[in-house]
């Protein structure tokens, strides 16, 4: 059993930026702000924090450094699961044999979660920089309103890299319309903030040294409209996408999106192809999952190394 680390250094920080306006930092800078499990279940505290806090209005999410998210982070690290107060589902064993674990770690930290942030009452503006990396892409379109600064830029590139058919919360149709998220998923190509501005991902496009500034003086001005008319606007038009099958084929994508991690798993003996991965990359991940393996051996379980 892997114990959980006592001094882990916090990943996530809030702060108050304006009255009314809770500004929420991935502060990861180090590793281009890559999810694992600590910054989920801070960053879930934190949007918990903020949601609960009748003094704040409104929420904006930014990230430290040059690059908002690099995506889900691929390290192979093994790490204790989360505690029972911290999960937010009740699916549970996260340590179970098979695909039970990979699985059900999945389904909580990259869809549940992600569905949770999403479905907030309390508007979310994403204040975005740099790169936007696969499951980058999930924190930022959990938010309503994106501001982006024109060096922002985004793929998904767990398809033609990783042989996984696009990342958990599988929101591209939604985000790029039908045609340009098939080009964006079957390329891996890199959007750049004008076309995502073109396409309607993003609301804003902003130099960069104007970000924050712009952020907050956005949050400023929604928080002046009534809470509770902003909590019934925003559920109303989350509403409507769903209507619009939203979560209903994200259903299907996700089940697709397993099948992908068990082919690989069949094919390579790892929940994603590492075959096409740079050499830096995927030299250190073998090196961890081989390292895991008697341990996994020995406690009957195939944990997958909570990746991609
Ligand atoms: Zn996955």
């Amino acid at each position: 059993m892997t114990e959980r680390p006592t001094t882990e250094a916090p990943q996530v920080r809030y702060e108050l930026a304006a009255p009314k306006v809770a500004r929420i930092v991935l502060d990861r800078a180090e590793k281009r702000n890559a999810q694992g499990q600590a910054m989920t279940y801070q960053l879930d505290a934190a949007m918990r924090r903020a949601c609960h806090d009748d003094d704040i209005t409104v929420i904006i999410l930014a990230a430290a450094g040059d690059h908002f998210s690099a995506g889900h982070d691929v390290s192979g690290q093994r790490v204790a699961p989360p505690t029972s107060a911290e999960r937010v589902s009740l699916w549970g064993e996260f340590g179970g044999p098979g695909w039970e674990s990979g699985y059900s770690y999945e389904k909580e930290v990259f869809l549940e979660m992600t569905e949770r942030w999403r479905n907030a009452p309390k508007p979310v503006i994403a204040e975005v920089q740099g790169s936007v990396i696969s499951g980058g892409l999930m924190l930022m379109w959990m938010c309503d309103i994106i501001v982006c600064s024109d060096d922002a830029r985004f793929r998904d590139n767990t398809g033609s890299d990783m042989g996984v058919p696009g990342v958990e919360f599988f929101n591209h149709p939604y985000e790029l319309g039908v045609r340009r998220a098939k080009e964006f998923l079957f390329t891996g190509g890199w959007l750049s903030a004008a076309d995502a501005l073109a396409c309607g991902m993003v609301n804003r496009v902003v130099p960069r040294a104007q970000l924050s500034a712009n952020a907050l003086d956005l949050a400023v001005t929604i928080a002046r409209t009534d809470r509770f008319a902003l909590k019934l606007m925003k559920e109303s038009v989350n509403n409507a996408q769903d209507q619009m099958g939203r979560r209903q084929a994200m259903r299907t994508s996700f089940a697709n999106h397993q099948i992908g991690h068990q082919h690989n798993m069949l094919q390579y003996g790892y929940p994603i192809d590492i075959s096409r991965l740079p050499d830096s990359v995927r030299l250190k991940l073998e090196q961890a999952l081989k390292a895991r393996r008697p341990q996994q051996q020995a406690d009957g379980t195939t944990a997958p190394g909570k990746i991609a």
